[in-house]
């Protein structure tokens, strides 16, 4: 076991947390008068629950896992910055990723003055187990970044490096399973309880469909936990948001065929893909995009844009490489005709 209260900045394990009025009043009243809040009952005119504990009790049902093991957050982008905020002191500690990866990574290090180590992935997007254990002996060194499946790769990381990692590292590792959803391998949520230095981030952004309300999730253990709620504002995920995502998850009808439309328009465009000449490969995918080494990708983005179509240029993190979002079946189609156009 790690010692996660060695792990928390000195700033934040001493600091008194802003206690809000939702917060010192717990139990059932007919008048509130606590908050400065309007009264003329609106549905929204109340401060929501700080603590989403509705919502977590949903969440700890589908996923298995204590309410005291989850914090909400405003997209996991709000989780990333937050492992930051409490166990990173700027200047001083240092961070861990695997290039190519999701760039927020970098961004909430540069933000927070975190000291960036990069051990890139091997040629099959595999973890360098050897290259990320040699930074072990860095007392600075506290987080670690795994993507699984990773953006832009598409890949799952080997179960047994990831858990071989957790086992060995002093420090916290992040496993974000944005994608999860979309990925045979099974969630490293299940086997949580045996790591308490794991956190894995899952959001409700891809497979369910709702990045336009910003929720993410971060499962582990309760001391790690009870950090980013100690730092978080008071209220970071809103009424709305709170609402909507419970309606999602009390209602699974259709998520699945989504997920699995979704799974089989990504099969047939990775076949199509295959059969260009200005294709040069297309990655394995176990997440809703195909990462594409193109001939000329620059050439590929610009006459896609040209027709409305956009996708994402990865050619500086990943040598002329694409990365393709799985659309509608129409979408795909109209995606495959303008390329076949290219090559004419
Ligand atoms: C899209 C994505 C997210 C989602 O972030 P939200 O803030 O929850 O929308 C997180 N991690 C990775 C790797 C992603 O690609």
């Amino acid at each position: 076991m790690v010692d996660i209260q060695k792990l928390i900045r000195p700033n934040v394990r001493n600091l008194k947390p802003y206690s809000s009025a939702r917060d010192e009043f717990k139990g059932s009243a007919s008048v509130w008068l606590d908050a400065n809040e309007n009264p003329n009952n609106t549905g929204l005119n109340r401060y929501p629950d700080p603590l989403q504990w509705k919502l977590k009790a949903r969440i700890s049902e589908l996923k298995n896992v204590p309410k005291g093991s989850i914090f909400l957050g405003n997209g996991s982008d709000e989780a990333i910055d937050l492992l930051f905020r409490g166990f990173c002191e700027p200047g001083r500690d240092k961070a861990l990723i695997c290039s190519p990866t999701y760039g927020m990574y970098q961004v909430s290090a540069d933000i927070n003055n975190v000291e960036m180590v990069d051990v890139p992935l091997n040629t099959d997007w595999q973890l360098n187990l050897e290259g990320i254990r040699s930074h072990f002996s860095d007392a600075n060194l506290k987080l670690i970044f795994i993507c699984s499946p990773n953006n832009p790769t598409g890949n799952c990381m080997k179960r047994g490096d990831v858990l071989h990692l957790a086992s060995e590292f002093k420090g916290l590792v992040v496993i974000d399973e944005a994608y999860i959803d979309f990925a045979e391998q099974e969630s490293f949520v299940n086997g949580l309880e045996n790591h308490n230095n794991l956190v894995i981030l899952q959001t409700l952004s891809k497979a369910w469909g709702l990045a336009g309300i910003r929720l993410g999730m971060a499962f582990a253990s309760t001391e790690v936990i009870d950090v980013l709620n100690r730092i978080k504002p008071p209220y970071n995920v809103n009424q709305l948001t709170q609402e909507a995502a419970l309606k999602k998850l009390n209602n699974l009808d259709g998520f699945q065929s989504e997920v699995d439309t979704i799974l089989s328009e990504r099969k047939t465009l990775g076949i199509e893909l295959g059969q260009l000449k200005n294709v040069s490969t297309v990655y394995p995918s176990d997440a809703n995009f195909l990462l594409v080494k193109f001939t000329q990708p620059k050439v590929v983005y610009q006459a896609l844009t040209e027709q409305g179509i956009v996708v994402r240029d990865r050619s500086k993190v990943a040598e002329r490489c694409l990365r393709i979002t799985v659309g509608t079946k129409a979408e795909n189609s109209q995606l495959i005709n303008e390329l076949k156009k290219l090559q004419e």
